[in-house]
């Protein structure tokens, strides 16, 4: 259990990729503050199946990332908990999928607030406690969005490449702290967001079940392989290792050679 005594955060993470960094990192004994929307039950359900598998604490800190104020409640509460954050994962995200000349300005809106200006809020209130302690891990869950793009995701790219420049600033600006910063960038994963597009997809193009993944899902992942959340939180385990101390200021592709094209 190398992270025991060390306290994760990490935003969007009552489902999907978010909350199997929760378990990677709880497995390593780690406190963890997880955060995002839900049923209530359910994610208490989570924070004790935390708790229970790393022997450590788990806080569940609800609040809505595309304001400031509850940002900043957020990060409170972590350090009233813990103390302070070591492992920051930014991992909240949302998608909007329409014409830039279409494109609801509320949606652009609210993807800029929370895919992206929200890493900023909790880094520079993250950063000083991880300064003081001279360590610090800090990841994005960024997507091959972040190197490359897509028609009619005008809000979700631009978030998306936006959070691989910050990350860069915030490796420049920490790395003689202990304190490394970089992003995660998947491809198409396999989460229950994906899974529920599938039906409405086969009924809208007429499509069978395989041709809509092959076709439609996976038509620019060149294995044909969706890429699994435990991949992803397997990659974020090992930037927290000391092994991992001299990545810093990278954006590690887990896109079964989407961006290689
Ligand atoms: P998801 O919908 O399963 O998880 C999103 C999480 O964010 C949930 O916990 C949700 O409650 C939370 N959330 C939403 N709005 C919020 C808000 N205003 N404040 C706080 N929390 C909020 O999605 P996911 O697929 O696990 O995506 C997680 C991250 O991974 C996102 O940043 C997404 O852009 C990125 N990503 C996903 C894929 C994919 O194929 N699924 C690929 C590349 C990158």
């Amino acid at each position: 259990m190398f992270l025991k005594g060390k306290t994760a955060l990490i935003t969007g993470s009552t489902s999907g990729i978010g909350l199997a960094y929760a378990k990677a990192l709880a497995a390593e004994g780690a406190n963890v503050v997880i955060n995002g929307f839900g049923d209530a039950d359910a994610i208490e359900a989570e924070r004790k199946a935390l708790e229970a598998a790393s022997g450590a604490r788990a806080l569940y800190s609800g609040h809505d990332l595309t304001k400031v104020e509850e940002i900043e409640a957020m990060m409170a509460e972590a350090a009233a908990a813990f103390g302070a954050v070591d492992i920051l994962i930014n991992n909240a995200g949302v998608q909007h999928v329409a014409p830039v000349e279409e494109f609801p300005v509320d949606k652009w809106n609210l993807i800029i607030a929370l895919n992206l200006t929200s890493a900023f809020h909790t880094t520079r209130l993250a950063l000083p406690g991880m300064k003081a302690k001279r360590w610090g891990r800090i990841i994005q869950t960024a997507s091959a969005h972040s190197l490359t793009a897509s028609p009619f995701k005008s809000a979700y790219v631009t978030a998306k490449h936006g959070i691989a420049g910050f990350t860069k600033t915030v490796a420049l600006e920490a790395a003689t702290f202990g304190i490394t910063a970089n992003c995660i960038s998947p491809g198409y994963v396999w989460t229950p967001l994906v899974e529920n597009q599938i039906p409405d997809t086969m009924k809208a193009r007429g499509m069978t079940r395989e041709q809509v993944m092959n076709d439609v899902l996976l038509a620019g992942q060149p294995t044909k392989q969706f890429v699994t959340v435990e991949q992803v939180a397997a990659m974020a385990l090992y930037l927290c290792r000391d092994e991992a101390s001299s990545i810093t200021g990278a954006n590690m592709s887990i896109d079964g050679g989407w961006t290689a094209q």
